[in-house]
């Protein structure tokens, strides 16, 4: 598939939104779609709920996106999640129907990979930091940002390192440990983002366990020349998509479900009041939203287009 599969992809199908954050330009790429199972994807909610949402195909999957959200701050382009990238096996690509498009989609943006100096993965999961690294056609994997600092948390790649039945085949070592050999990735850990959460100005990390121990969600805060501050959220895999905004409707995936409720309610108390743009991970049709509540009291969203 690959090649001709991709060229037929429309240039506007590649970005799948654009807007400002104060005076910082915010940019969706995309890797592509991939398919994952419907029940994995909202674990105890009953299909016949769910399907309502998000129409399953023959083997049960749904449609999900890879979106990798690209920040120009004046002073720095930061890349946040790189998609699952070009290393899969056949047999994974077969199964997750996916199309390693974010290359394309980055030189479609206008990004230049050589232009980009920071790199943040909210965990380590072959969905969100597969373009880290690209596998090359002599059989090497080389940074894929090569002028880039990535960051990601320490606790993730322990994890990752100890091969648990439970996710093993979600940690996949060339993602990340190259750069790690390299120098090239700096290892946060929970104390050190609780002390220092910021990575430039303007961008900064802050723990939402429950998917993993360890997962970050990025802030991307910014003044306009007016003087207004305005803030957005790439919330990761706390909330993939813009179909999981109830607080119970967690991901069967998840290593510990009832920390994501609580964690999902805590970041409503302040993504609502504080009017956030909400970046959602896995939306291929809703990259953002701002949430409010409806007369039942349940998070919606209002996708800003
Ligand atoms: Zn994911």
């Amino acid at each position: 598939m690959g090649a001709e599969a991709t060229m037929s992809v429309a240039a506007s199908e590649l970005v799948r939104a654009r807007t400002c954050v104060g005076d910082f330009e915010l940019i969706v790429c995309t890797d592509g779609t991939y398919r994952l199972d419907g029940g994995a994807m909202f674990g105890v909610v009953p299909k016949t709920l769910w399907e309502k949402r998000e129409p399953a195909d023959d083997q049960n999957r749904i449609l999900l996106g890879l979106n990798t959200v690209v920040v120009r701050t004046g002073q720095h382009t930061v890349v946040i999640e790189t998609g699952i990238g070009n290393k899969q096996s056949a047999k994974m690509r077969e199964i997750h129907q996916n199309q390693e498009l974010l290359p394309k989609s980055l030189a479609a943006a206008g990004v230049d990979p050589a232009k980009v100096d920071v790199v943040i993965n909210t965990h380590l999961h072959f969905d969100h930091c597969g373009w880290n690294t690209t596998l090359q056609p002599d059989g090497s994997v080389t940074p894929t940002f090569p002028n880039a600092r990535y960051f990601a948390h320490r606790g993730e790649v322990e994890h990752g390192r100890l091969q648990l039945e439970r996710d093993a085949v979600a940690y996949l070592a060339p993602n990340y440990e190259p750069l790690i050999e390299s120098g090239q990735m700096t290892l946060l850990s929970t104390d050190g983002i609780r002390a220092h959460p910021q990575i430039v100005p303007g961008i900064s990390v802050e723990l939402f366990p429950g998917h993993t121990r360890q997962l970050m969600a990025v802030h991307v805060e910014a003044s306009s020349h007016l003087g207004a501050t305005e803030h957005a959220c790439y919330i990761s895999d706390l909330i993939p998509t813009a179909a999981h905004l109830d607080p119970t409707w967690v991901m069967g995936y998840d290593l510990d479900p009832l920390e994501s409720i609580a964690q999902r309610k805590r970041f409503y108390q302040r993504a609502i009041p504080e009017k956030w743009l909400v970046l959602f991970t896995h939306d291929h049709f809703t990259a953002m939203a701002h949430i409010s509540l409806n007369e039942k009291g349940k998070p919606v969203a209002a996708p800003v287009l």
